[in-house]
């Protein structure tokens, strides 16, 4: 498999990835929006919607997180950076990449921002 063909299967899965994503954020939304329209008679209701427009407002952001993720990786993609390191600069691991298109540092620091040595 060449460079390029490589990138192409990336950028495909990051593309497949992302629908994924916003369509989760959508459907979080979608639930949200019923519970608000159904109305809410008392007190107790309100606070349950309340507590659940929290719950998909919580939802969106991780999902905000993951979709930053998948446009910094398609950005690098474009400017020639994807598959290095953001902090090492070293390419990163190609089955790591196959597993995770959106990695942003390669299996040595990616342990040590785990590990909060970063
Ligand atoms: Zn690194």
């Amino acid at each position: 498999m060449s460079h390029a063909t490589d990138l192409k299967a990336m950028r495909k899965q990051l593309q497949v990835k992302r629908k994924e994503v916003l369509e989760g954020v959508s459907r979080a939304r979608e639930m949200g929006s019923v519970e608000t329209e159904s109305g809410a008679p008392d007190i107790a209701d309100r606070a349950t919607s309340a507590f659940q427009r929290e719950f998909s407002f919580s939802l969106s952001e991780n999902e905000g997180k993951m979709l930053s993720l998948i446009d910094e990786a398609l950005a690098r993609l474009e400017n020639g950076r994807f598959g290095l390191c953001v902090h090492c600069e070293k390419p990163i691991e190609k089955q790591r990449l196959q597993a995770l298109p959106w990695a942003r540092h390669c299996v040595a620091c990616q342990e040590l921002q785990d590990r909060g040595e970063m």
